[in-house]
């Protein structure tokens, strides 16, 4: 009985040491939160004399007014403030109002002058509420839908002066309220680390800008000389690119049209709908994109037309409603883009390589950007302006490959197109050449004309007679040796000049190649050539007119003796000196 009665006494003060407990847990638990939450909410930002700049998104206090409708009053005696802590104060679209609270305490021994700074220039609305003797405040209303000389301090971002005398403390409310993407970048400094920190950035900026001007300036006198469309286009899209990130750093609002906040928030979206618009099409021209995929290409132009319909509704939507859609339109031209240079990297273009290498460097600028926004990359400052280093490198990548366009371009004009040899204009060009520089002081030259080619087209048709064109090219080609310039001379006649080749040599040459085409004549389809040859050493021929005459009247004797054999010009004229060439 006695045990029972104990047992039972000793159950419950075992609970009710068990409740206890649980009680004292929850009760410590709430307590330190109170005071941790409290300590957080209280605390001032203690400045000591080793201040210099600090980030602020650990040290600020949040309030979310959905209705954004409070007044400053309201919100000053508000306890809805809960500090920020680790999350990150970006915001995206919305229509609510976001009130910060910023406190501040010199500990030191002097009074501080500081500046408080918001790197993200485009919030439409932006008021600072700033202490200045105790319970008053200074206010600011500002942003970029208020003209420029709104700013305490001309800047392209928002900055605000707090002074701070000794051991005085400081309370600072900013109302953020935007269309756009509501982004905080608070920052404190003192007048020494914003002069420093200011110095470094506008240097960076000055090269940046720099470094468009120059590359639009370049690509508009070679557009002058070369006549080019695709430079031409090149110029429209690195303008509006670059003036789309002078938007993006608040410098076009400041410098361009500080007197105009409609536009300052329009222009955003304009310059950005001509980036895509002038980005096709300078793809479009560079790429040849009609000729080589043509679906492509009109899926390319309808972009274009939706990117001119997006500027427009610019002008009649809220920016909010607008710039969504142009973002997801971005997306879509983006890919395009890249579509039709991996088509084109295909089909063996060669400048498409340089386009490709450009937009890919973009796209690891992008890259990096949006990695950093989502915490998965270290805020720095190679991430933080990963996009617009970016654009740079993508700009001058594209010059490049705007340079190497024009070298294909020039290519193109010294290539046969039937059989890829160099055609008569690049021969002339390279006879004058080497014959002027006569390495080795020898040069032989080839004269070569398929036999009976006339019959052959008669008999199996012209289709089939290209065909054996671009064969006896290819013979041409593989049984020359490197150095030498295997050329389509017209019709169905070819040249070869083989630099540094005395006459024996190249007699070698001659009668392996005339044994070449004669050997792969497939089937039934047989041809062959015959070949004239002549050799310049010393001053033997006053021109290169007579040079070539020299080869050409061996080539003839080769047809008159019976084709398809070669034909020395020595074997015509026996070599009795300089200047001899009569026969
Ligand atoms: P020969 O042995 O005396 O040189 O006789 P031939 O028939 O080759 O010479 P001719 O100069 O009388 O005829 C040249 C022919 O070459 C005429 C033309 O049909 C052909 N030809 C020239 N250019 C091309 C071409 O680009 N493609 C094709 N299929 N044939 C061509
Ligand atoms: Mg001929
Ligand atoms: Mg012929």
């Amino acid at each position: 009985m006695r045990s029972a009665s104990t047992g039972k006494a000793t159950i419950a003060l075992h609970s009710c040491a068990a409740a206890m407990q649980c009680w004292l847990v929850a009760v410590f638990c709430a307590v330190i939160g109170i005071l941790l939450n409290s300590q957080v909410l209280a605390q001032s930002l203690q400045i000591d004399a080793n201040f210099s700049e600090l980030q602020l998104d650990r040290h600020i206090a949040l309030l979310e007014d959905s209705s954004g409708n409070l007044a400053f009053d309201q919100v000053r005696d508000s306890d809805g403030f809960s500090p920020l802590g680790d999350a990150k104060p970006n915001f995206g679209f919305t229509r609510s109002a976001y009130w910060v609270r910023l406190q501040l305490k010199n500990a030191g021994a002097e009074d501080r002058k500081l500046t408080l700074r918001q790197d993200y220039p485009l919030i439409d609305y932006l008021d600072a509420w700033v202490e200045t003797t105790d319970g008053q405040f200074r206010h600011y209303a500002t942003g970029d839908r208020r003209e420029f000389a709104s700013r305490p301090i001309d800047f392209r971002d928002f900055l605000f002066p707090v002074a701070l005398p000794v051991e005085a403390e400081r309370t600072v409310y900013l109302r953020f309220a935007t269309g756009g993407s509501l982004n905080l970048g608070l920052h404190l400094y003192d007048q020494q680390a914003l002069f420093e920190a200011l110095s470094r950035e506008q240097l960076a900026y000055g090269f940046y800008y720099g470094g468009v001007a120059v590359l639009v300036l370049y690509n508009l006198f070679i557009f002058l000389v070369v006549r080019d469309r695709a430079f031409f286009y090149y110029l429209l899209y690195a303008s509006s690119y670059g003036l789309y990130f002078g938007v993006h750093n608040g410098l076009s609002f400041e410098l361009l049209w500080p007197t105009s906040p409609t536009w300052a928030n329009l222009s955003l979206i304009v310059l950005l709908a001509f980036t895509l618009l002038f980005g096709l099409q300078f793809t479009r021209q560079f790429l040849e994109s009609h000729n080589h995929a043509p679906r492509l290409d009109r899926f390319a132009q309808v972009l274009q037309w939706i990117s001119l319909a997006m500027l427009g509704a610019a002008f009649i939507f809220p920016y909010a409603s607008v710039i969504v859609p142009i973002a997801l339109h971005t997306i879509v031209v983006t890919t395009v883009i890249l579509i039709l240079g991996t088509v084109g990297l295909l089909q063996g273009y060669r400048p498409a390589r340089f386009f490709m290498l450009a937009w890919v460097a973009l796209l690891f600028g992008v890259l990096a950007y949006m990695l950093k926004a989502f915490g998965v990359l270290p805020h720095n400052a190679v991430t933080h302006n990963a996009f617009q280093a970016g654009a740079l490198i993508e700009m001058v990548l594209l010059s490049l490959a705007l340079a190497s366009r024009v070298n294909e371009l020039q290519r193109q004009t010294l290539t046969d197109p039937l059989t890829k040899l160099a055609n008569r204009r690049y021969f002339d060009r390279q006879l004058d050449l080497v014959l002027a520089n006569m390495p080795r002081g020898v040069v032989a030259l080839l004269v070569i004309d398929i036999d009976h080619f006339k019959r052959f087209n008669d008999r199996y048709g012209h289709a089939k007679g290209d065909q054996v064109l671009a064969r006896v090219a290819e013979a041409l080609t593989q049984g020359t040796p490197r150095g030498a310039s295997v050329c389509r001379y017209g019709g169905e006649e070819f040249a070869v000049i083989l630099p540094g080749t005395d006459a024996d040599e190249a007699a070698r040459i001659a009668e392996s190649l005339r044994q070449s085409v004669h050997d792969h004549s497939v089937g039934e389809m047989k041809v062959t050539i015959s070949l004239g040859l002549a050799c310049a050493d010393g001053r033997r021929f006053a021109s290169t007119q007579e040079f070539f005459q020299a080869a050409d009247k061996a080539l003839y004797q080769a047809k008159r003796e019976g084709r398809n054999r070669v034909i020395s010009y020595d074997r015509l004229v026996p070599a009795s000196g300089p200047g001899d060439s009569q026969s």
